[in-house]
């Protein structure tokens, strides 16, 4: 053993799940410590994470399933964005699909066996007509289907949310995406505490809130950890975190600085910090993640299932599989784990039709 690992000390990760099962609390250097960590202490901490995971969803998997209900042509400059209007990514442009495509992507998110059919669409915020036409739709696939319905539509006014409320919608995704500090880094056209409004107004309008953030886009550790505190005072239902998929045309193309281990740790952080939270593992699972995909389940309780805004995701049969082989369960849908098999064998098009750029938080307007 060289010098170096001897001098490694062996932090007891376990005292952080005990503390926080009875109810306490990480520090912020403690988070820190976690992204710090050496490798060799990784299990460990995934050991702590998966504690109080099972505290609050024992083995349970929650599935989500995206449709891209608007593509591209945003006026905002969201440096990770395909869709933005500086990116030159080849994605597909259209306006905000038609109710039948809408109610579609609801029957894949069935079939699926997703609990959540999240509609996210592109741009700044929407106009009252388009908040209008989803409020339609959210009333026909409540009536079909009885999902859970997630809306991720940019900053909203009050009387929008409002709508959204009555229509049925039960939660909105309106991701932090970095710290307060970082924010100005990744976008000019509009500011963190617009972000903080619109969550503010949501929770107002009796909404739950679905809010993440995206890592790697060259920001610090402190900035990750931030972001974690700043959800856990918000108290938000749901918690996507994103690891950046560094698109070709947009300006973090070449922004490649993460790896699965490190991954992994953040999302220990932030299942130590937001205990019950409901933590995704979001954009950029796969080519983040890559052979390591399945450990992150140990700290995380949902993911998306079948393919992101702009870029296509693992097979959903191979992530049923995953799910399968941990030993795991999916919370919702009628669907037993064979006809799932059946119905996805053939893997369903690309939900937008581009092959290429964003993916979920990472190039959409949460
Ligand atoms: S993240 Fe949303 S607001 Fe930002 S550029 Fe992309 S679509 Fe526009």
């Amino acid at each position: 053993m060289s010098l170096a690992e001897a001098s490694v000390v062996q932090q007891d990760w376990s005292e952080f799940s005990r503390r926080v099962l009875e109810g306490g609390a990480l520090t912020r250097a403690e988070a820190i410590s976690i992204l710090q960590a050496p490798d060799e202490q990784l299990l460990s901490i995934l050991d702590a994470a998966y504690a109080v995971r099972r505290a609050w969803f024992a083995n349970t998997v929650q599935l989500y399933y995206l449709k891209n209900a608007k593509s591209g042509l945003c006026p905002e400059d969201c440096s990770y964005c395909s869709q933005s209007k500086i990116s030159e990514a080849p994605i597909e442009r259209y306006a905000m699909l038609n109710a039948e495509r809408l109610l579609d992507g609801a029957r894949k998110a069935a079939e699926s066996n997703s609990r959540t059919y999240c509609i996210v669409a592109s741009g700044r915020g929407p106009t009252n007509r388009e908040v209008n036409h989803v409020a339609g739709v959210v009333r026909q696939i409540k009536d079909q289907y009885g999902l859970h319905i997630c809306c991720c539509l940019g900053l909203l006014e009050p009387e929008q949310a409002l709508k959204l409320k009555a229509a049925g919608v039960d939660r909105v995704n309106h991701n932090l995406n970095t710290s307060e500090r970082y924010h100005p880094e990744i976008c000019t056209t509009h500011t963190f505490a617009d972000r903080l409004k619109t969550l503010s107004i949501c929770r107002d309008a009796g909404l739950e809130l679905c809010a993440g953030m995206i890592v790697g886009m060259g920001e610090q550790q402190g900035d990750v950890v931030d972001v974690a505190l700043k959800l856990g005072e918000l108290n938000v239902e749901s918690i996507p975190v994103n690891f950046l998929h560094a698109i070709d045309g947009t300006p973090l193309q070449s922004q490649h600085e993460l790896d699965p281990r490190y991954c992994l740790k953040v999302l220990c952080m932030f299942r130590l910090t937001n205990p019950s939270a409901e933590l995704r593992v979001a954009g950029g699972r796969e080519v983040n993640l890559r052979s390591m995909q399945a450990m992150a389940l140990y700290p995380a309780n949902s993911m998306f299932v079948s393919d992101y805004l702009t870029t296509p995701g693992q097979k959903a049969e191979e992530d049923f599989r995953m799910i399968a082989d941990l030993g795991f369960r999916i919370t919702a849908g009628d669907y037993e784990s064979a006809k799932l098999l059946e119905l996805w064998k053939v893997p369903h098009a690309v939900s937008c039709g581009a092959a290429s750029a964003g993916s979920c938080g990472s190039g959409g307007c949460g």
